[in-house]
């Protein structure tokens, strides 16, 4: 039934924002209810609420989580992730993916999908600084981790690259690790704009089907930790890649919202299906 209603996402919007975001995940939510949750799992500095989407089964043993928008100027995953929920709402009943059904891949390993964690980022990024990357406080989430803080030379808040004044000091940071305390993750997608390529540390099942179905290029980091949230994640042992998604500089240009959904649309299964 649900495959020939009218989409929610409208994958043409060239500058879909953090208010895009929130209402599309409501309506999701109405039109696939039970198969989709929506939580606000805290807020950001400027008091915009963070959301996380679960797709699946809440309770599954294994959980993927899938973050987005660390960096305010990469908004067009935030795009991107919305129009990979629905697609995989709209094929849930009789879609099938290497043989397995989607229901049942979802209820064994189950999504939890953040779209962005930087919602006042994004603010500033589409409205008066496009290349803005920071919070609002000029804080680099994606620098505010442990292991590895405080290595940047940036040393005053800006658009980018200032970790803050120690570890955690931001709510959208404190809000992932409290996120994370109760997913308990069993590998991470962490999306970014910057490639297009992928970056691991550790190679994984996960990281071979990713790169296998999005055809981007492994680049192994050698640089050690720096505060990252990717330091943080190999720091505990769970498994993530950084899937860099776009050409060039964010804010990007929309036309390459089109390449970005061909190699990123089956990511989210490969990756779930790494954990079957
Ligand atoms: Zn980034």
């Amino acid at each position: 039934m649900g495959q020939y209603q009218k989409r929610i996402i409208d994958i043409h919007n060239k500058r879909y924002s953090y208010q895009d975001m929130e209402r599309d995940a409501f309506r999701l939510r109405q039109r696939y209810s039970g198969l989709l949750k929506v939580e606000s799992f805290g807020q950001s500095r400027q008091g915009r609420r963070l959301y996380c989407i679960c797709l699946g089964n809440p309770k599954a043993r294994k959980k993927l989580l899938v973050d987005g928008g660390i960096h305010g100027r990469e908004w067009l995953n935030i795009q991107l992730f919305m129009a990979i929920l629905e697609e995989y709402c709209r094929k849930y009943q009789t879609g099938i993916y290497r043989g397995i059904p989607y229901r049942r891949l979802f209820q064994k390993v189950s999504l939890f999908v953040v779209p962005v964690l930087n919602p006042d980022g994004v603010q500033i990024s589409q409205t008066s600084r496009p290349r803005w990357k920071a919070n609002a406080r000029g804080i680099d989430l994606n620098r505010n981790f442990e292991p590895g803080f405080g290595r940047g030379r940036e040393t005053r808040p800006g658009s980018q690259d200032y970790g803050g004044e120690y570890p955690y000091s931001e709510p959208e940071t404190k809000a992932l690790l409290r996120l994370l305390e109760a997913v308990r993750p069993c590998g991470v997608l962490n999306y970014h704009e910057a490639g297009p390529l992928i970056y691991y540390t550790s190679p994984s099942a996960m990281l071979d089907q990713v790169a296998g179905v999005s055809h981007y290029p492994m680049v192994r980091e050698t640089e050690g930790a720096y505060g990252s949230f990717g330091d943080w994640l190999e720091s505990r042992g769970i498994p993530y890649c950084t899937l860099e998604t776009c050409r060039g500089a964010a804010p990007v240009k929309h036309w390459q919202y089109y390449e970005t959904w061909y190699r990123n649309r089956k990511v989210w299964l490969a990756a779930a299906l790494s954990f079957w």
